[in-house]
């Protein structure tokens, strides 16, 4: 055990929107009483399991349009204005969780829509549609707003017509850099593009900052539920830089023969992995060494 160094990724785990949410929730569940969450607080099932043992009863929308006289804590994405007309209409106190940033890109996006500078501009927003923000920004131009997924995608937009580009939080710099161009070079002469880059850096920023430290250590356990997209995102980062990488989303899942030799072992994950999963793997492989002393 002398020999081996076990690091835990300071800069993977929640955003602090997500942190934000669940100590809401924290604190309503402390004051008692039954306590809803809009849609998953966070896309890690473990953390789900940890609220729900607290008493956080997890609704979909259908659900909560039949509740009444109860109150719903709405998660960091956001919610369109109907969602709010709806609590009102059935008595339901909101507990708004939606994070700072993604309640400010609602406002600039409502502004938007609402603002008479060019009847036929195209609002189009970068995201991934049907996703829960992405809902809670085309709310805000009464279903107006035109979802592109992907730089194809950008290929159907009428550059006829003005243009007036964001961004969901969580989507990749990199390919709205390129969409701006492709906007660019392909409007008409006469109408006008403009566009707002609204990327989220507490997610832009992690794929430098987990390359450099997968790049340090000499195997690394990347954890994550298996579904999470920022999570096959991340860890394919860690695989670029350190083909020694190696998703896992509990503990049971460490395979101990990488253990064997190891000098230097890195435990990181993604936006949706809470912290004190990350330290039972490292609490699982400290035990392990310790069993071979
Ligand atoms: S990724 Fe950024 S915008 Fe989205 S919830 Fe987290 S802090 Fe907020």
């Amino acid at each position: 055990m002398a020999n081996v160094t076990i690091e835990i990724d300071k800069g993977s785990g929640f955003c602090f929107g997500v942190v934000n949410a669940i100590r809401k929730a924290e604190e309503e569940l402390a004051k008692g009483g039954t306590l809803y969450c809009l849609g998953d607080i966070v896309h890690n099932s473990r953390e789900v399991e940890r609220l729900k043992a607290m008493g956080l009863v997890t609704i979909n929308h259908e659900e909560f349009g039949r509740l009444h006289d109860a109150k719903v804590l709405l998660r960091a994405h956001g919610e369109p204005p109907e969602t709010y007309e709806t609590a009102q209409r059935n008595n339901i106190e909101i507990i708004d969780a939606t994070c700072p940033v993604v309640l400010q890109l609602q406002k600039r996006i409502k502004q938007e829509y609402n603002r008479d500078d060019d009847s036929e501009k195209q609002i189009v927003i970068y995201g991934k549609s049907g996703h829960a923000e992405v809902l809670g920004l085309v709310g805000q131009t009464a279903g107006h707003a035109i979802v592109i997924e992907s730089l194809e995608e950008t290929k159907q937009l009428d550059f006829n017509k003005s243009i007036r580009l964001y961004s969901q939080t969580t989507k990749s710099l990199h390919e709205f850099r390129e969409i701006v161009e492709y906007i660019r070079e392909h409007m008409a002469p006469g109408v006008t593009f403009q566009y707002y880059d609204t990327i989220c850096r507490q997610v832009a920023n992690r794929i430098p900052n987990i390359r450099e430290f997968a790049a340090s250590h000499d195997l690394i356990f990347f954890v994550s539920g298996k579904k999470s997209s920022n999570g096959k995102m991340l860890f394919s980062e860690c695989l670029k830089v350190n083909p020694n990488s190696h998703l896992i989303d509990s503990a049971t899942e460490i395979d101990n023969s990488l253990l064997e030799g190891a000098e230097s072992i890195g435990v990181c994950g993604a936006t949706s992995t809470p912290k004190w999963l990350m330290e039972e793997i490292s609490e699982a492989i400290h035990a392990f060494y310790a069993s071979k002393e």
